[in-house]
């Protein structure tokens, strides 16, 4: 069977994902073809946009192909299918959407990881346990002025993205907890497990474009005080 340059592409990102990580996603694959920015990424697990589709500058016809050739080649290398749950990072964590008219099949194959039998059981235990666990919530830390959209409040540095829009993070239910900026990884991690409600803090670089991380929000008794 003569294969087509599209279909190359894939099997060449697939490959290289799962050298590198053990595990190949779909959505990986598309930021791999370039057909995703990072930044719109970041906007749909955000709950932004209503679905991935809209953000894949790809057509449906090509990502049908890209999902079509993903799931051939990762059967012939006798991958592990996986099924991740995709939830928003917002307070509600509703479930993804990857496609406008998604039938559940193909929603099902977007949200299929496919993993390497390499990895022990134990390691693939592990790999599925963070994948599905959900995502930390976001606050933006804001450049530009906005408007709280449920007490109309203006200002504070940080918001917290809603489907009605910014949050103010009193609104959002957010303001008992406190900034932890990043630096100290170990206090970090021990800060992000023992609070019950975390949220990662971003601000979008104008330079990079994208979203950098800049601490996290915890519970203040979370906060390791003792170092
Ligand atoms: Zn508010």
């Amino acid at each position: 069977m003569v294969s087509t340059p599209l279909e190359d592409r894939v099997v060449t990102a697939a490959e290289a994902l799962l050298a590198e990580q053990h595990y190949v996603s779909p959505v990986d694959v598309l930021l791999r073809l370039g057909w995703l920015a990072p930044p719109h990424l970041d906007h749909w697990r955000q709950g932004r946009v209503p679905c991935l589709e809209r953000m894949v500058q790809a057509g449906l016809g090509k990502q049908s192909t890209a999902m079509r050739v993903l799931r051939s080649w990762a059967v012939r290398r006798g991958l592990t299918p996986s099924e991740t749950g995709y939830v928003t990072r917002t307070r509600d964590r509703r479930p993804l959407r990857f496609r406008v008219r998604g039938k559940p099949a193909i929603e099902r194959a977007y949200r299929t990881h496919w993993v390497s039998p390499e990895l022990s059981a134990r390691e693939q235990e592990r790999l599925a346990e963070r994948q599905s666990r959900p995502p930390d919530l976001v606050v933006v830390d804001a450049l530009n002025d906005w408007i709280c959209a449920r007490c109309a409040a203006t200002g504070g540095d940080l918001l917290h993205m809603h489907d009605d829009g910014p949050l103010c993070l009193h609104c959002a239910g957010l303001d008992h907890l406190v900034f932890l900026p990043a630096g100290d990884a170990r206090r970090t991690r021990r800060a992000h497990r023992a609070s019950t409600l975390t949220a990662v803090v971003v601000r979008f670089s104008t330079s990079r474009k994208r979203y950098e991380r800049q601490g996290l929000l915890v519970e203040p008794g979370a906060v390791d005080t003792t170092d």
